[in-house]
């Protein structure tokens, strides 16, 4: 699991980050996010809708429908389920079965079904860190380390310098993807790997 935390000042800096993970998501994921009541979590699913060019004119508060489908060019859609009133045996109602393999599908208070949805699925839980201060704990698949454009989601997140995996501060290895890697690493240098080919100027040195 790749972990890690993105603090954001206000509204704004939040929908910034949702439209960066737009840039990120694919056809077919599932994510579950969580936080209280005004979090921002409508706030965020509103960005991401926006980042992945949905039409704004679809984009309406999920508060009193079960699942709000936005659609997307060119032909999948975007399902944003608010499960704040719906229960695991509600489930069935929603129509589970009818969306498509290569749906995007985000799930507000995915705590309150659990039980139906992958537990390794990715998951953002906001916290209310403030008034307009919200930090957003992020919890992805190790298969997502080599999407395009992760780092852009955290300052921390770099890759890692001979897998080219995203790799956070609380990675074991880091800045290494693992174990392997920081000895390949540490093989490049002591064989010479990264020395200059040139030789030491002052300006190296200050
Ligand atoms: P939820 O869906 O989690 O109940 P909403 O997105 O509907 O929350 O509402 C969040 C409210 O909090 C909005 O009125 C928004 O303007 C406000 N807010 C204040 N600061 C932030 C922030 N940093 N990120 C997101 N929303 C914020
Ligand atoms: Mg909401």
């Amino acid at each position: 699991m790749l972990q890690f935390r993105v603090e954001t000042a206000d509204p704004d800096q939040t929908a910034e980050w949702g439209r960066l993970l737009a840039g990120v998501l694919r056809p077919g994921d599932l994510i579950r996010l969580d936080g209280p009541l005004g979090a921002g979590k409508t706030t965020l699913v509103r960005a991401i809708a926006e980042g992945l060019g949905a039409d704004p004119r679809d984009v309406s508060s999920p508060t009193f429908v079960l699942a709000n489908e936005y659609r997307l060019p060119p032909a999948n859609h975007l399902v944003h389920i608010d499960a704040y009133r719906i229960g695991t045996d509600d489930l069935d109602t929603l129509g589970w079965d009818r969306f498509a393999p290569d749906d995007l599908i985000i799930i507000e208070w995915a705590e309150r079904i659990a039980d139906a949805l992958p537990a390794d699925a990715p998951h953002l839980a906001i916290e209310v860190s403030g008034e307009h201060a919200r930090a957003i704990d992020v919890t992805l698949p190790d298969t997502w380390r080599a999407r395009p454009d992760l780092e852009r989601l955290g300052a921390d997140l770099l890759r890692c310098p001979k897998t080219d995996l995203v790799v956070s501060p609380a990675d074991p290895f880091y800045p290494f993807a693992s174990e392997r890697a920081r000895m390949a690493d540490l093989h490049t240098w002591i064989t010479g790997g990264y020395r200059l080919e040139r030789p030491i100027e002052p300006d190296d040195l200050a």
